[in-house]
């Protein structure tokens, strides 16, 4: 395990991720560790020790009312604002339970752009304590601001509402004055709790002047540590104790209190009411911030799209998003030159949006696309600088990958050359290009990245030979996003004579494949790609083999790639139960291709489910007793239809996501090297090759301070699929450590390589975050 020690912030590291959390101050800091050195006292006790720690308790209290503006009411330390809006949705669904039966249809309203605290909590009480209400949320407009009109509709039989003061995602900040109006004027005794964990230190808060029943913040999102949070309560509102016990906190809060999270906040109240210290900015410095990001931002990406409104949020969050590239991209880029953010949406396989953009209307690639980039109010100009600068800088690495174009006539050079892998939820989209010819062939495109296509097209010029789809489902016959590329590129587009799957009918040859069969080839650069139908999946369902060469008959061991649509898949056979689906014509269809490919060819399918990025037929045939059957006409076509029809059947019950075939895999484990063992392993390991799985930009944004003695190689996870290829005939026996950022794609790459039978195959787990 890695000595805690051995954890250490990155040099130069740029955080503006203070929506998530904020670093802690050092005075903050100071205070926390003086008392746990020298105030250790609990707070209860009465001798000397206990009433210096009571006297940081209290002391914290009234410094915590001056900052909220709450001379009366009570003030609650709990460990954090989660807790706080537990303590105030219980408080306020235990007084209203008697209520709710006198109440027609009653409701619990929430704000839609609501953190997830909110709302589960609201559905988590409201289900414990019986309340029966139907948990409704309030709409916002385009601007992420609350619809008046909605509350005051539904107030009347609303037992509580609950809204934030600026939202987390976006920075939108909702006026509460006019709120208060709203609610009041259509009901004047429904609980009101407003989450104003992003509003501390940036909005002044004058709480025991309003309405206002329960307010939670929490210390980790102003420079406090994590653990330690604050819940206004007003003078006179229902409170239930969330946690009973030993009656701390005058029986409102049980449990001896976090007393160096005080103090640490006590040092933090301290700053924000001495009108003399410039920790923390004014408003018009912080706007000042905002506006010098946001230019930067424009320059970097001049597609950007800022997804709220400025004038509605706080200067201190931006979120944006930049037609043609996912979250992820920027993200990885960012990270990779130490620049921390969030995404809107999660980084994983499955492309989710950000609810928040989704409830403000927003569009789909906005919302999947969304970067938040956050500051604080202690953050200085000389960071707002140092950011600006490696915003700049990591986003040359974009358009030296050409995922970005560049405005001015600047010659770049990609460096791509062979085949890439573009994933999108699960579906592939495969570009092959010859870099000596600028040829470009583009198969199985999914919409959300024809930007990224388009705009590689243009950042190199290439000639596109082809934009193919290996099948059409009949639901997609309408939106067919081969011939809306084609179009887009329609200049650089080879020829535009083409048929239904978009394949171009006068650039064709005649070849003969290795069962004697005849089929039709286009050359792109030094290859050929040759189309066979293989229907079945679909009875258009066709496969394109990419073979080495220009000969007229070819040879199984010359096709290097097979692209399979749906028919084969990592770990399974495409379905084969759709309305345009023939089983029996899928049996001759697998035979076909097993009878003119190399075992050892990479089957390249439209889907990747399990994060294999290729097989083989070999592979397949071991793992696949059904498939093994066919192709070695050891199952009659009758039988496999029968067999098929079972296996289809159970898609529908056990794997929906799996949506285009059933999958079975085994995983390979145990090639781990822990981080902290790495060094060394390296050092006794000197002929193993450090291959870095990150995208082109990422590692050449990530500068690299590792291993001057080892090999090390950048093998894109998009670039796999070719490197399997290069290397798996002829493979080196020194072997490969696979690393990345997180170890999330090294373990894939390692595994995919293991799968493929390379030998020493290792991965670091925790990636680059843990390794120094
Ligand atoms: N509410 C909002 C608006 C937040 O941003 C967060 C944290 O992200 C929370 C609630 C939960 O806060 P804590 O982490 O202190 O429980």
């Amino acid at each position: 395990m890695l000595n805690l020690t051995d954890i250490q912030v990155a040099q130069n590291e740029i955080y503006l991720d203070n929506n998530a959390t904020t670093p802690v101050l050092p005075a903050a800091a100071q205070a926390a560790i003086h008392t746990m050195n020298l105030c250790y006292g609990n707070p209860s006790s009465s001798h000397m020790t206990g009433i210096k720690a009571k006297y940081i308790l209290e002391s914290t209290r009234s410094l915590a009312r001056q900052v909220l503006g709450a001379d009366t009411g009570n003030i609650i330390f709990t460990s954090g604002a989660t807790e706080g809006i537990q303590t105030s949705i219980i408080s306020a669904l235990n007084a209203v339970r008697d209520k709710a039966k006198q109440v027609e249809n009653p409701i619990l309203l929430y704000g839609a752009t609501e953190h997830k605290a909110v709302p589960e909590t609201l559905k988590h009480w409201n289900l414990m304590l019986g309340i029966e209400a139907d948990v409704v949320a309030i709409p916002v407009d385009s601007n992420g601001l609350l619809d008046r009109q909605f509350i005051a509709n539904h107030a009347p039989q609303a037992l509580m509402i609950c809204t934030m003061i600026a939202n987390n995602e976006t920075g939108v900040i909702q006026d509460l004055s006019e709120l208060e109006k709203v609610i009041r004027t259509h009901n004047p005794d429904i609980l009101w709790m407003v989450d104003c964990v992003q509003g501390l230190g940036k909005v002044d808060l004058l709480l025991s002047t309003t309405s206002i029943d329960y307010a939670p913040f929490s210390g980790h999102k102003l420079y406090g540590p994590k653990g330690i949070g604050l819940l206004y309560v007003r003078e006179g509102a229902p409170y239930t104790p969330f946690i009973a016990g030993g009656g701390q906190e005058s029986g409102l809060r049980s449990g001896t209190e976090n007393l160096p999270g005080i103090a640490a906040l006590n040092a933090i109240f301290k700053l924000l009411v001495d009108k003399n210290d410039d920790t923390f900015k004014s408003h018009e410095v912080l706007v000042a911030y905002r506006q010098q990001l946001a230019e930067t931002l424009k320059q970097a990406f001049p597609a950007i799209v800022f997804n709220h409104d400025f004038n509605y949020s706080l200067p201190t969050t931006l979120n944006f998003s930049v037609k043609g590239l996912s979250s992820k991209d920027i993200m990885d880029l960012f990270d990779a030159a130490k620049i921390r953010v969030s995404a809107g949406s999660a980084c994983s396989s499955k492309v989710t949006g950000s609810f928040v953009l989704d409830a403000m209307g927003k569009p789909t690639w906005q919302s999947e696309g969304a970067i938040r980039m956050s500051f604080g109010p202690a953050t200085t100009q000389e960071e707002i600088d140092q950011a600006c600068d490696a915003i700049l800088n990591a986003v040359r690495a974009l358009r030296n990958s050409c995922l970005l174009l560049s405005d001015s006539n600047e010659e770049i050079d990609s460096k791509v050359d062979g085949l890439q892998q573009w994933v999108y939820d699960n579906q592939c989209t495969w570009c092959y290009v010859d870099k000596a010819t600028k040829e470009v062939v583009l198969i199985d495109p999914v919409a959300a990245l024809s930007e990224k296509f388009t705009t590689f097209v243009q950042c190199q010029n290439y000639r596109v030979k082809a934009i193919i789809n290996t099948h059409t489902h009949l639901h997609q016959a309408d939106s067919d996003c081969a011939a809306m590329l084609r179009e887009i590129v329609s200049n650089n587009m080879a020829t535009l004579e083409v048929d239904e799957h978009g394949w171009p009918q006068d650039l064709c040859e005649q070849v003969t494949l290795a069962d004697g069969s005849l089929a039709r080839a286009i050359s792109v650069g030094d290859k050929q790609l040759v189309r066979v139908n293989t229907p079945g999946h679909t009875d258009n369902s066709i496969a394109l083999l990419l073979v080495n060469g220009s000969a007229s008959s070819i040879n199984v061991d010359s096709v290097e790639y097979v692209f399979v649509g749906d028919t084969i898949q990592i770990g399974g056979i495409g379905r084969s139960d759709f309305i345009n689906s023939d089983s029996a014509a899928l049996y001759d269809s697998l035979q076909l291709l097993n009878n003119n490919v190399s075992d050892a060819a990479l089957l390249c399918p439209a889907h990747d489910y399990t994060q294999f990025f290729t097989t083989t037929f070999a592979i397949e045939k071991t793992n696949n007793s059904l498939l093994a059957d066919v192709c070695n006409e050891q199952i009659s076509k009758a039988d496999f239809v029968q067999a098929k029809a079972k296996l289809d059947a159970q898609i529908e019950v056990s794997q929906q996501s799996q949506y285009c075939g059933k999958i079975e895999l085994n995983r390979a484990t145990g090639f781990d090297v822990a981080p902290e063992e790495l060094n060394q392993f390296l050092a006794n390991h000197p002929e193993v090759t450090v291959v870095d799985v990150r995208e082109p930009h990422e590692f050449a944004a990530f500068k690299q301070e590792y291993w001057q003695q080892q090999k090390l190689i950048n093998v894109p996870l998009t670039q796999l699929t070719q490197f399997v290829q290069k290397n798996i005939r002829n493979q080196p026996q020194h072997g490969f450590i696979c690393v990345c950022r997180s170890g999330s794609r090294s373990d894939a790459a390692a595994k995919t390589l293991k799968r493929m039978d390379f030998d020493n195959v290792y991965h670091v787990p925790g990636g680059f975050a843990l390794i120094s």
